[in-house]
């Protein structure tokens, strides 16, 4: 039984059509035929009971929003009693203690979690290589990476193993696998939604979203997670608006296209189906603004200065004594802390620690730290700029398709490249999606950014809904 969101599937159940425990069933037989996608790295084999309970409460009308909604969570998020491993070693055998916010708003809505999805360990990386549950693969192309560092969640929704699924979005880890799996995924406004229980890498610039096949659960999902939570004080006690209801609407967009992200570097085939879009949307009466966002350039390097900076020192905890792995190599408190991060820490998690820690180091604090803080604030201020003139910018969201399986391994500073259109609006604090656009001719998907001012995720659904 097909459905295309989540208001037709609970229409089929309440109907009778369609059985939710069977539904729950079907995709925990999916998964399992799927394993060789390494999407999860842990299924939840008791939720056929738990879908019974939902679908008695859709029947007797006491059902939440998202009642029967099977959803997959990124292995960063928190769920009481759960493992949580960040895809790392040192967290082995970790169990969660309590549940993260957002991922307990949907289960307050009935939404069934089905497991937790793999990922780049601690959310560092493109293309979900960096995992101690070894590599997830692109279910379009089996040669090909799912891009990072939400991979497991853009293939669990891509290849059809649940409804929803849950990423995080530091620098671009839920647009662009988004963009290298063909579906939607949206990056909230940085407060937008809770982080309590999201693991932190950089917590000015770590955000949790949903990905999905299309924009109406997109919306809905978006309205459950969002609004202020007394247990993360950068979330914003602003109003959420009922995203699916508002979505409808529609006007003409002032839509502007930074040149500075169609220069050197983009994929021609990109460039050209993207321009098809645009082409469609000045035909309808949407207006196209060139823009400019002139610190552009400047982003990435600011980006792996400031994240790896605050990584070193959230990441600092992990010393063997609380959590998750202890080395068994005898000796002192110094060498057991040496050791157990040395052990459980993966190379590129280790890399960016130094990194961190270089940049932070007395002597280079001003020349790389500080300089940074400075650049960030410059491009928040290209975007306010150019918010005066537009409502949505459009762009790429990756300069490539998803690449081949150990194209980039080796080449750190070419893997970093790949975030290039996405890290900016991380580092401005605004929200961005990725809209699929269709394939190129080796049959890639394709996508598109889109991105507005901050706590305008409306502009954004509404668009993409055009689109
Ligand atoms: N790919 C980027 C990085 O490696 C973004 C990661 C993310 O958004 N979590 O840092």
């Amino acid at each position: 039984m097909t459905y295309k969101n989540h208001a037709e599937k609970l229409a089929l159940i309440r109907d009778g059509k369609l059985s939710l425990k069977e539904n729950v069933s079907v995709f925990l037989q999916r998964i399992d035929q799927n394993k060789n996608l390494n999407a999860f790295n842990f299924v939840f084999e008791d939720s056929p009971a738990q879908a019974e309970l939902i679908e008695t409460k859709i029947k007797n009308g006491s059902a939440g929003k998202l009642a029967g909604m099977v959803v997959a969570v990124k292995d960063v998020l928190a769920l009481k009693d759960k493992p949580l491993t960040c895809s790392s070693n040192i967290l082995k055998d970790f169990n969660s203690l309590y549940t993260a916010t957002a991922v307990q708003k949907l289960i307050d809505e009935d939404a069934i979690i089905i497991g937790k999805t793999n990922c780049d360990e601690f959310a560092m990386g493109s293309s979900n290589e960096n995992s101690a549950f070894g590599v997830v693969l692109n279910p379009i192309n089996h040669s090909r990476v799912p891009g990072g560092s939400s991979g497991g969640s853009a293939v669990a929704v891509a290849a059809n193993l649940c409804d929803v699924s849950l990423g995080t979005d530091t620098g671009g880890s839920i647009r662009q696998p988004a963009s290298f799996c063909g579906i939607y995924g949206l990056k909230p406004t940085y407060g937008r939604v809770s982080r309590y229980g999201l693991t932190a890498f950089a917590s000015s610039f770590d955000t949790i979203g949903p990905f999905a096949k299309s924009i109406d659960d997109i919306s809905l999902v978006l309205s459950v997670m969002s609004g202020h939570d007394e247990k993360d004080s950068t979330s914003q006690d602003i109003d959420v608006p009922d995203f699916s209801t508002e979505l409808k609407q529609t006007k003409k967009f002032k839509i502007g296209l930074p040149k500075e992200y169609f220069a050197e570097g983009l994929n021609d085939e990109i460039k050209d189906l993207i321009m098809v879009q645009v082409g469609k949307l000045q035909s309808q009466g949407h207006e196209i603004i060139e823009i400019d966002l002139p610190h552009t350039e400047y982003s990435i390097a600011t980006y792996y200065i400031l994240t790896t900076a605050e990584a070193s020192s959230n990441l600092a905890r992990f010393d063997g004594a609380r959590y998750g792995y202890r080395s068994t190599i005898s000796g002192d408190l110094q060498s057991m802390y040496t050791n157990s991060r040395s052990d459980g820490f993966g190379a590129e998690v280790k890399r960016r620690i130094m990194l961190g820690t270089y940049v932070l180091s007395a002597g280079y604090y001003d020349a790389y730290y500080r300089k940074a803080q400075k650049v960030r604030r410059l491009l928040k201020q290209d975007f306010d700029k150019a918010f005066e003139k537009v409502d949505v910018i459009l762009t790429p969201t990756s300069p490539f398709a998803a690449f081949k399986i150990g194209e980039k391994s080796d080449d750190p500073l070419q893997m970093y490249l790949s975030d290039i259109y996405t890290t900016s609006a991380n580092l401005a604090g605004i929200p961005g999606i990725n809209v699929p656009i269709g394939n190129n001719k080796e049959g890639l998907p394709i996508g598109m950014q889109l991105m507005a001012d901050q706590f305008e995720e409306l502009k954004l659904l509404r668009l993409g809904r055009i689109i």
